[in-house]
């Protein structure tokens, strides 16, 4: 069921699932959108396979993208982000859900979502946040590190929508080299003039892998919602 489309008496007893994402430069090639569309789409597949178990909520486009620098996006701070996302926690359990699974698409939020999940689960006896990301996935997919809007958010991405992926601006990347410390102490622009981070070479897009890499990521998000459903089980007996 959709969060949106639910009335009040049926939102008991549920699990919520919000995707996450971000609105930020992919390079010249990608939506800005990617992280929030990928996770979009894993989340809205557990709700399709669990209509009578799972609200699926609306999903937060906007993160956190400092790491950007210079290139654009629109986000928000860290602590607006901890604090916006702790309440909309409290208020899931207010509502009478079990738990809230959030789906992560962007490396960027990876340390606030640790923060929220402590701060929601250690004040809370039965209700909790799950954390599932995309982040740091299918490592060994290709011979190169894609660490943002390399070849595997750009396979990614042609299997979801390939109308997205703007395969003529690929040629305007000329310089796929990346300098020490990006997303550490560094921003994606100042370790790449295109501001894509894909170690070790060029962009490969292969439809197929984006799709593994898309089935297997849903396959796991299915068997922590079964997990999520098994010690809400155990809870309740
Ligand atoms: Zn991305």
């Amino acid at each position: 069921m959709k969060l949106l489309e639910v009335t009040r008496d049926q939102v008991k007893g549920k699990v919520g699932v919000i995707a996450i994402g971000s609105v930020e430069q992919h390079g010249p090639h990608l939506p800005m959108g990617t992280d929030s569309l990928m996770a979009e789409w894993l989340a809205s597949q557990l709700e399709s396979s669990y209509p009578e178990e799972v609200i699926l909520f609306p999903t937060l486009t906007y993160g956190c993208s400092f790491e950007h620098g210079n290139q654009p996006f629109i986000g928000v701070s860290y602590i607006n982000m901890i604090n916006f996302l702790t309440d909309l926690a409290e208020s899931t359990k207010r509502a009478g859900l079990l738990s809230l699974i959030i789906v992560n698409g962007h490396g960027g939020n990876e340390s606030l979502l640790d923060v929220v999940r402590r701060q929601v689960n250690f004040a809370n006896d039965k209700f909790k946040v799950y954390l599932f990301s995309m982040v740091g996935r299918d490592k060994g997919l290709f011979n190169v590190i894609d660490m943002h809007a390399g070849s595997v958010e750009t396979s990614r991405m042609f299997f979801l929508k390939p109308s997205l992926v703007r395969m003529e601006k690929l040629k305007e990347i000329r310089d796929f080299s990346v300098k020490e410390g990006v997303f550490q102490t560094i921003t994606t622009d100042k370790a790449n003039p295109y501001g894509v981070i894909n170690v070790g070479g060029d962009i490969q897009v292969d439809p197929k892998k984006g799709e593994e890499s898309m089935r297997n990521a849903y396959a796991d998000l299915e068997s922590l919602f079964l997990r999520v459903k098994q010690s809400l089980a155990i809870n309740e007996g």
